[in-house]
């Protein structure tokens, strides 16, 4: 049976027992801060098993993509070393919540495998959970029973707490489980062992294929067990392994889900597959990691530095590994594979063909740049193991791990693999404390000595106006004086409330005055966030410490800081509209001047896709878009509405959404009233910051204006320069350019033609000095002209000691070429002799025995050096 068909048989067999099928949840989970991945097809429905709302249907089946990388289930260093773990992989699933029980899901699950798919029942075994006292928990024996009625009862083995009893979690739902285990052994070995005892052992073909867990306790946070008011079902069959099962091979990469990959993968790479163990592993690898790293990219998430996308990275750069070292491959190849993946995948997960360019593109990048840093970083490491090997350590030290790391971007999981290959370990702590220690470093450098805080108004909280108002009169609660390197003695001032805004969010903090009653005024030079307080930062205090100040807000800082906000929402529109929805933003950098804001997206945004970003900003400018603002929404409603949050965020309970037209973000910073105030919005830079993440440069407002003045101004001031009003500048410039390469070429054969002519001068002017043809000379030529006539003067002269001096306005060189037979007869050493004479030209130089150079300031000691060569010969 072919797996499409596995896999349309399982959904349609449930939907016979009226279960409502639906699709699987995404790969990656976005909100949910105890899990990345998920790893589970229960993963979705835990609101269901916690009761916190009721499912629409309580029947439900599907195949969920699921991914065990991370956290709890992590099988990523077993996947490729054996054959039926994936990283990436589908688990069928059919629950019940609160309907049917253990009778139906047993019975259901052995006629689907016997009847349907027609699994030889002697090959099945089935486990139950046999009880455990310390939790006051009996023998699964209502399971026990049913299965009596299947299966012959020396097939019905006792499981333990570890392998049959399934909880979420610490605390919540959980209950005894059912496992459904194959032998797939030959006959003879069968006669030989016997499979009942290699279950759960770990044995390549004597797996789990089906696992269905009966949930009717609750654990209760002191831990103990409460009866659940409903009873549920929650089953996870792995398609793969069952796919291996019907399809009568003994891996599951044998099976019509991995073979056109790894067919593909043997025609690029020119290894074939099942000859030996490690280019099999390796063949393994990619073929599973190019699953899981398409599938999450078809789902948002983009390799990166931080969080599920490091993970990605770390699983494309094992694929990416074992392909460079047991494969042979130094170029990007993987990328390839994809055209077969989604033709293969792409009707049961349609994603795949949508994003397939993304996919492939994204992975072709971090190819191309994991491999350069490759090939250094291994080197370093194989350098490494060898020493520790002689030294007869079997650790490799924590701070030469973080260097490979630090120095190199050679990721810490990949060293701790290579080792774990080599049966060595790496020395976490000492990688952690180098880490901190770096981290520590680069934070104090420009940090500070802090006074306490003298507190003027105890238990005043502070509050922030600066969304409507720009000034306030305000009182101080407290201050206290700091030392930074950088700006020397400064004092911090907390008010009882305020209207600056402090650093957050990429937005700057604003700047702005205090003004005392007795006329006096202090600059606030910044303001800061600081657990939870807004700081301002000023050069000293108000001379009058008590009583009432003005303090305001730079106004006009403050609207060009907001008119970049602004913008930079906008942006973050246009972004997703021209290049797609896969554009996330990845950080910004709001400030009055100017914007930035970095992206994930595969490849350069090209020119005209940036005139139509700046096209789209400015008509939304143009349209004149009110802010609409909305201070108290609850995290849920404003994603179900549509807003934007940032990925890796901590939102609270009440969180801010802004809004023009359709743009929509959660954000926390100062916007403009109208997107007429921007004004005019200009891109003026694209770059890269990471493999997959672009930068974008952009001004609004005043900056504009200064903008166009400086480039009319310096257009004029090219135009005058090129002295002719007719002609283009453009033109002008390319006809000065041609003009200038065909001189370059003049001069190059000139000098030619003048070294040639060099060449029969210096040869006659030879001195036999001890049986050596000492030439010493003075010119101006160019180096290159100086290294091709010493070459040619050796070329044609034995026992030859030739040394030039030149003098190149005020640098002076000297160059030294010795023949060989000078160099082995006479013990001279070319390099050793600039290495000396350098000095009169108060420079210094090296090379080889053969060939040398010296270079210094001192040109008037030319004649000096010179004359000290003679001597040496
Ligand atoms: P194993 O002990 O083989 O790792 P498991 O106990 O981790 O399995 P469950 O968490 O019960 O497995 O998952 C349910 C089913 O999903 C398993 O019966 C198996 O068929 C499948 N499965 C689990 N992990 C993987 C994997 N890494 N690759 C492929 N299939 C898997
Ligand atoms: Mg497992």
């Amino acid at each position: 049976m072919k797996s499409k068909q596995i896999r349309q048989t399982f959904l349609e067999f449930f939907e016979n027992k009226k279960h409502q099928i639906v699709p699987s949840a995404p790969m990656v989970i976005k909100n949910d801060p105890t899990l990345m991945f998920t790893n589970a097809g229960m993963n979705q429905f835990k609101e269901y098993f916690l009761g916190n709302s009721q499912p629409k249907n309580n029947r439900m089946t599907d195949s969920q993509k699921c991914l065990r990388v991370s956290g709890k289930h992590n099988d990523l260093e077993e996947v490729g070393v054996d054959t039926y773990h994936h990283t990436m992989f589908e688990m069928l699933g059919n629950w019940s919540f609160g309907d049917y029980f253990k009778k139906d899901a047993i019975a259901w699950a052995w006629e689907l495998l016997t009847e349907v798919y027609g699994v030889d029942k002697d090959c099945l075994y089935v486990t139950i959970f046999e009880g455990d006292s310390t939790e006051n928990l009996d023998r699964d024996s209502e399971a026990y029973d049913y299965w009596t009625e299947l299966i012959a009862e020396d097939r019905i083995l006792n499981g333990n707490k570890a392998d049959n009893f399934w909880e979420m979690g610490a605390q919540g739902p959980c209950g005894p489980c059912s496992e459904i285990h194959v032998d797939i052994r030959s006959a003879a070995e069968k006669a030989k062992v016997d499979g009942a005892t290699l279950v759960n052992m770990d044995h390549p073909q004597v797996v789990e294929i089906w696992n269905l867990v009966f949930m009717q306790y609750n654990r209760m946070a002191d831990g103990s067990l409460k009866n659940l008011p409903n009873q549920h079902v929650d089953t996870g069959m792995g398609f793969e392994r069952l796919a291996m099962v019907l399809q009568k091979v003994t891996s599951s990469y044998d099976t019509d889900v991995f073979t056109p990959l790894i067919r593909e993968i043997e025609t690029i790479t020119g290894h074939s597959y099942g000859k030996t163990t490690p280019v099999d592993i390796a063949i393994r690898v990619i073929a599973d990691h190019l699953r899981a790293v398409s599938f999450s990219i078809a789902d948002g998430q983009l390799p990166s530095n931080t969080g599920a996308g490091y993970v990605i990275r770390m699983i494309l750069r094992r694929a990416i590994r074992y392909g460079f070292t047991y494969l042979g491959k130094k170029e990007p190849f993987i990328y390839q594979l994809v055209h077969t993946l989604s033709k293969q995948m792409g009707d049961a997960f349609p994603e795949l063909q949508s994003q397939k360019n993304l996919i492939l593109n994204v992975i072709k990048e971090e190819e191309a740049s994991f491999l350069r840093t490759l090939e250094n970083g291994l080197t370093l490491l194989d350098s490494m193991i060898t020493s520790i090997k002689k030294e007869g350590v079997t650790t490799l030290d924590g701070r030469k791990a973080f260097e490979l790391n630090d120095t190199y971007g050679f990721p810490k999981e990949l060293t701790r693999l290579i080792l774990s290959e080599q049966h060595l370990k790496m020395d976490e702590k000492g990688f952690a404390v180098a880490l901190k220690k770096q981290q520590d470093s680069s934070r104090t450098a420009g940090i500070i000595e802090t006074s306490d805080w003298t507190v003027l108004r105890d238990g005043d909280a502070q509050e922030f106006i600066g969304y409507d108002r720009l000034t306030g009169d305000v009182r101080i609660t407290k201050y206290r004086k700091v030392n930074s390197k950088k700006d020397g003695e400064l004092y911090q001032i907390v008010f009882n409330m305020t209207p600056f805004y402090g650093e957050s969010g990429g937005q700057t903090g604003d700047k702005g005055y205090l003004e005392s009653a007795n006329g006096d005024t202090v600059y606030i030079i910044d303001t800061k966030k600081e657990n939870g307080q807004t700081v301002h930062i000023t050069k000293n205090l108000p001379k009058e410490i008590g009583g009432t100040h003005k303090i305001m807000v730079d106004t006009g800082q403050r609207e060009r800081t907001s008119s970049n906000h602004t913008a930079t929402h906008l942006l973050h529109q246009a972004l997703r509209k021209v290049l797609g929805t896969h554009v996330e933003q990845k950080g910004s950098m709001v400030r009055s001047a100017s914007l930035r804001f970095d992206f994930s997206h595969f490849s350069k945004v090209s020119t005209e896709e940036l005139v139509q970003i700046e096209n789209f900003v400015n008509a939304r400018i143009k349209e004149q878009l009110p802010l609409q603002e909305n201070r108290s929404n609850t995290y849920e409603d404003a994603i179900k509405e549509g807003s934007i949050g940032l990925f890796g965020e901590k939102y609270g309970d009440v969180v801010r959404t802004i809004k023009f037209g359709e743009s929509q973000e959660l954000c926390g910073g100062t916007h403009v009233k109208n997107t007429a105030n921007i004004w005019h919005f200009k891109i003026t830079s694209e770059s890269a910051v990471a493999s997959g993440i672009r930068r974008i440069e952009a001004i609004s407002n005043d900056a504009i204006k200064d903008f166009f003045t400086e480039q009319s101004k310096s257009f004029d001031e090219i135009k005058s320069l090129l002295k002719n009003p007719t002609k283009k500048p453009a033109e002008s410039i390319a006809a000065l350019q041609e003009e200038n390469a065909s001189l370059k070429k003049e001069i190059e054969q000139l000098l030619k033609a003048k070294a040639g002519d060099l060449k029969g001068d210096l040869i006659a002017s030879a001195k036999n000095i001890n049986g050596i043809n000492f030439i010493a000379t003075k010119t101006d030529l160019d180096a290159k002209s100086i290294k091709e006539l010493a070459f040619d003067i050796e070329r044609e002269m034995e026992n030859l000691f030739l040394i030039i001096g030149a003098n190149n306005g005020d640098k002076a060189t000297l160059t030294v070429i010795l023949s060989k037979n000078t160099v082995e007869e006479k013990g001279l050493d070319a390099g050793k002799i600039v290495g000396e004479l350098g000095k009169h030209i108060q420079g210094g130089g090296g090379g080889q025995a053969h060939f040398a150079t010296a270079g210094g300031k001192n040109t008037a000691g030319i004649d000096a050096a010179l004359s000290a060569a003679e001597e040496m010969c």
